[in-house]
């Protein structure tokens, strides 16, 4: 289906993603009138192939494929500009982690390296309590593409000169801080 029509031609209508990504709320989701100020907002919208209001009016028409396969979900970074913005109230960032959980539920992660960010930052947040930050980029490297490294190395130098970032040795084994918590989450998400 088309998804380059500049109105939404109610016939094509498919309620189902929207259903499963706004529980409760999808009526909001299909009022989008495409007024494009969620694209216009977004800090990220250059760098996505989906602009969020495209985005949305394929959620409208139920193209969960395709929605799901894009990078933009990824590259969100959950800043809620067009949540807040957005003239119908629609619930945007919320639906957007939605959209994410979603495409790990079904193992759709179209950009590895959000994939490898999102996994290492939970990761480290769950054995410190705390982000730290060398470590952080060590593990995300690691895991995503360690020549890329290369390319940061003289910023990290940098920001580790100026005291931006610490130099703190990982702590090998044991329990995390937020293992607890994270526990009660993953408990909490099975009963969904
Ligand atoms: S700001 Fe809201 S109404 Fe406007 S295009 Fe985006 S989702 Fe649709
Ligand atoms: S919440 Fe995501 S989609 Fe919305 S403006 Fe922020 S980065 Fe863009």
């Amino acid at each position: 289906m088309s998804v380059n029509s500049e109105t939404l031609d109610l016939t094509h209508v498919d309620r189902t993603l929207a259903q499963q990504v706004t529980p409760g709320r999808w009526e909001k989701m299909l009022s989008c009138i495409q007024c494009g100020t969620c694209t216009a907002s977004c800090p990220a919208a250059h760098a996505m192939d989906l602009s969020p209001r495209r985005m949305w009016r394929m959620v409208q028409l139920g193209m969960t494929e395709e929605v799901l396969r894009s990078r933009s979900i990824w590259l969100c970074s959950l800043c809620y500009t067009c949540h807040v913005r957005c003239p119908r109230g629609i619930p945007l960032t919320e639906t957007i982690v939605r959209l994410k959980e979603l495409a790990i539920e079904r193992g759709i992660v179209s950009s590895p390296q959000s994939g490898a960010f999102y996994r290492t930052f939970a990761e480290v947040m769950r054995r410190y309590g705390r982000m730290r930050e060398v470590e952080f980029m060590a593990r995300y490297f690691l895991a995503s593409s360690p020549l890329a490294a290369l390319g940061f190395a003289r910023l990290g130098l940098t920001m580790l000169a100026r005291g931006k970032i610490g130099l703190e040795l990982p702590r090998l084994g044991g329990e995390g801080r937020l293992d607890r918590l994270f526990q009660r989450v993953a408990e909490l998400e099975a009963q969904r």
